[in-house]
């Protein structure tokens, strides 16, 4: 068998198993060897090969019956914040270990082999706990460590995921992202990673963290394969997530390899708008980044976008009003462990306060609990109008000051984070900095907006940066293609780290 099996994008693994030049089994096997092989990055909180081998000839018997979906028998692994029926689920948190769920996510489903587009699970990914963090410290499991360099963090909260991409151990994964947790670790590990509008992909089994912001989404090495694998993911689900958008899941792929195939000219970005905050472009940001940013944006004015400058005037203020609401959403959520239901207990305790007290002392790390502490506080009477709800009134304004930025443009871009990914340690102790460095994220997530993030080339220490594009709302169709175009162009998202 080839050795460079996991060199393929997944759309190069479903052609060759569409052809039956491979079987879903080698892929797993194949796959599975190098999880093994590379378990030092922890990327991975759970596998199970019998699992996936199981699921993997599931996908060949359909192959061999004659079904040929674009994603049928290619593998992948999700975020351990997907509940999955096959694989324990624990949200990176102390609080869930050994849970199983009884059923699969929403997401998880729609993407397996049961009833789904038949991609094979490979396990669950190691993540930020309840997905609250920026370098997969908080994990309670391990960290995970940058296959770029293995001193450094690989971004959160969906850290595994994009370690497990880079590093070439599955094709795509699945993330969330409810303040940047889909974009942050795909720019700091040099993969392709989108957060669709709030709503288009249903958060029924996404362990909830706030509500109101989370959104699934994949990552992968290029837009085209995350433009597969969301036509599966998307698509309203109005019994079980009432804010999943009732818009049909729309092809995305189809939509770019046909564009691909129509832009023969030199410019076929002609006509497209990039707007550029000036909030965006400031001190804040590394001059490593800045420069490899601006380098990216000059090869979309060679495809032929114009470069426009607006104005994003609220952004400082997307960080307190996120770490306003989404604690407040967090400290509700994570009101169910309880030690009662499912989910942690503590082994002694005097009567049943004690028993909630100890079992959520003992069951959530200190980033959970400092969160639960503010949202809780800033919920709480005498504050709600201070806080909360003027959070709320910002995070309206916040979402105008996009929709008047897109009257001039028709996507935004700039960095996705100020630094490359940093060291292992660095920020741990201190969460103000972590929050920081979420600048870039954070509004778009507020206003619900599609973000992703694309790789644009390499900064200090030879570490990966990522662009970031903006859409309006329902507008993944022309964020994917907007990549896709850069990427026909570019081989940054084909680089790979060495010694993996
Ligand atoms: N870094 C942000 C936080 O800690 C975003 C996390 C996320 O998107 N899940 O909340």
């Amino acid at each position: 068998m080839s050795t460079d099996l996991h060199d393929l994008s997944v759309a190069q693994l479903a052609a060759k198993l569409a052809a039956r030049e491979v079987s879903s089994v080698e892929l797993t096997q194949h796959f599975l060897a190098r999880i093994e092989n590379n378990a030092g990055l922890g990327a991975f909180l759970a596998t199970d090969s019998e699992v996936s081998l199981t699921q993997a000839r599931a996908a060949d018997a359909r192959l061999t019956a004659g079904e040929r979906t674009p994603l049928l028998g290619v593998p992948l692994a999700h975020k351990d914040i997907f509940v999955t029926r096959d694989f324990p689920t624990t949200a990176g948190s102390k609080m869930l270990k050994n849970y199983r769920s009884p059923f699969d996510a929403t997401v998880v489903a729609r993407l397996g082999v049961g009833s789904g587009a038949g991609m094979v699970s490979l396990g669950k990914l190691n993540c930020d706990e309840f997905a609250m963090g920026s370098g997969n410290d908080n994990s309670a499991y391990r960290p995970v460590q940058n296959p770029w360099d293995t001193t450094r963090v690989p971004g959160g909260s969906s850290g595994g995921s994009a370690a497990a991409v880079a590093a070439r151990l599955v094709p795509a994964a699945t993330g969330t992202d409810t303040g940047g947790s889909i974009r942050q670790p795909a720019a700091l590990t040099g993969i392709t990673g989108i957060k669709p509008t709030y709503g288009r992909c249903s958060r029924y089994g996404m362990v909830a963290f706030a509500s109101s912001l989370d959104q699934a989404g994949p990552m992968a090495r290029s837009a085209l394969d995350c433009a597969l694998l969301l036509s599966s993911m998307a698509g309203p689900d109005p019994d079980r997530d009432s804010t999943s958008l009732d818009l049909p899941a729309l092809d995305y792929a189809t939509n770019l390899i046909a564009a691909g195939a129509a832009a023969t000219g030199a410019t076929p970005l002609k006509g497209l708008r990039i707007g550029l905050p000036a909030q965006f472009f400031g001190a804040g940001c590394s001059a490593d980044v800045l420069k490899t940013v601006r380098g990216a944006l000059a090869e979309f004015e060679k495809l032929g976008a114009t470069l426009v400058d607006v104005s994003l005037p609220l952004t400082e203020l997307s960080i307190p009003v996120y770490y306003v609401i989404a604690p407040a959403e967090a400290s509700s959520n994570l009101s169910r462990f309880d030690g009662v239901r499912y989910g942690h207990r503590a082994a002694h305790y005097t009567d049943l306060t004690d028993m909630y007290k100890k079992s959520r002392s003992e069951g959530f790390g200190d980033e959970v609990t400092r969160r639960i502490m503010i949202g809780t506080y800033v919920l709480s009477h005498g504050y709600y109008d201070a806080y909360y709800l003027k959070a709320q009134k910002i995070r309206r304004l916040i979402a105008e000051d996009f929709q008047k930025a897109f009257t001039q443009c028709d996507i935004i871009a700039g960095p996705v984070s100020p630094t490359v990914a940093w060291k292992i340690g660095e920020k741990s102790d201190d969460p103000v900095a972590n929050y920081l460095a979420d600048i870039y994220t954070l509004s778009s997530s507020l206003a619900g907006l599609p973000g992703m993030s694309v790789p644009a080339g390499f900064g200090e220490g030879g570490m990966p940066v990522g662009l970031q594009l903006i859409g309006n709302y329902f507008k993944e169709a022309q964020l994917l293609g907007t990549a896709h175009q850069f990427q026909l162009a570019t081989d940054w998202h084909l680089r790979q780290p060495t010694g993996i």
